[in-house]
Parts: C-alpha cells; sequence; structure tokens
C-alpha cells in the first residue's frame, strides 16, 4: 500500500547494475537514484531531492552509494578523449583523480581503472556525508549510517569498501582509513 523502504541506493546508471537485482530485495525495499558513475555533487538538486525525502520523509537507515569495476564513466574520465556534453559531468571523476593522484601513479592502466573506481565510491560516499541533510540528520540523532560498496559485473560479487560512516564525528577517520 506505501513504501516504507530501509535502504538509499545511490548507483551507476550501467543497465548491468540494477539495485534491487543485486541486492536480490523486492519492489518497496530499496529507494534508488542512479547517473552516470554513481556521483554525488553537492549542487545536484536532483540527488540532494532523492536523499532529502530518503531521509527525512521515509527515514531510511542506511545510504549506500555502490559502483562497479568497469564502468565507463570512469573510464571516458581516465581518457583524454572529448565526448561532448558528458564531459561536464565527468569532471567531478577527474576531480577524484586529481585528489588522488600520489596514489594512482605508477599502476598499470588496469589496476588504475580499478581502483579509480573504488576512489569514486568512497570520495561520493563522503560528499553524502557532507550533504546538509545528512549533516542534519546525525545532529539530531538518526539512525543512519553510510556505506560504500562497488560491484564486480563479470562474478557477480558485491565488495564493502570498509567506509562505513554512522556519525558526523566518524567521518573524517572512517574516510581516511578507506
Ligand atoms: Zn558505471
Amino acid at each position: 500500500m506505501q513504501q516504507a523502504p530501509e535502504y538509499l541506493w545511490i548507483g551507476c546508471s550501467d543497465s548491468r547494475v540494477p539495485a534491487n537485482q543485486i541486492v536480490n530485495l523486492p519492489p518497496g525495499e530499496v529507494f534508488v537514484h542512479r547517473n552516470i558513475a554513481n556521483v554525488v555533487v553537492h549542487s545536484d538538486l536532483n540527488c540532494l531531492s532523492v536523499i532529502q525525502f530518503a531521509v527525512e520523509v521515509l527515514k531510511v537507515k542506511h545510504i549506500i552509494v555502490c559502483g562497479h569495476y568497469g564502468c565507463g564513466g570512469v573510464k571516458a574520465a581516465m581518457e583524454n578523449q572529448e565526448h561532448g556534453l558528458i564531459d561536464n559531468w565527468l569532471h567531478h571523476i577527474k576531480d577524484v583523480s586529481r585528489f588522488n593522484a600520489e596514489k594512482l601513479k605508477g599502476l598499470d592502466p588496469d589496476k588504475e581503472f580499478d581502483l579509480l573506481c573504488e576512489l569514486n565510491v568512497i570520495e561520493q560516499a563522503k560528499n553524502v556525508c557532507n550533504t546538509t541533510v545528512v549533516k542534519k540528520a546525525w545532529k539530531e540523532g538518526a539512525e543512519l549510517s553510510i556505506h560504500g560498496w562497488i560491484y564486480n559485473i563479470e562474478n557477480g560479487i558485491l565488495k564493502d569498501l570498509d567506509l562505513c560512516v554512522t556519525s558526523d564525528k566518524q567521518l573524517k577517520k572512517n574516510y581516511e582509513n578507506a
């Protein structure tokens, strides 16, 4: 009769990574936002509205940012080729690459691609933690955890990137560890 999901899924638009099938949950159990390369930008009213509705109205207990290996958006951001309009969006991933230049330096291209897919999840999960909506919820004592996961489309394994944040206080330490 009405939805009462406990989870908000922020994932990639890629047709191979559908939220419900990956976590094996039926309709009604996951609130979903997807965009190219699961990016969370502080000025994206679409994504922020989804987070606000999920947290304040549906009162979800978990927000999962789930990326995937082999992500075309991440791959495109690594190249110097022009792709038109989408390059503006992919710039957010180029930023992730720039923030983590030291970690990515010297890796072979496949490893670099995999690592950037993971780092992108961690960075976007951090962005979720820093939204005014999530900060306000934590301040008010809401039970809300933010997670970073990555899915492998080759073997179907879903990996937790060990970034679980349940309060503003934990963010810095857990982000650095991840
Ligand atoms: Zn993708």
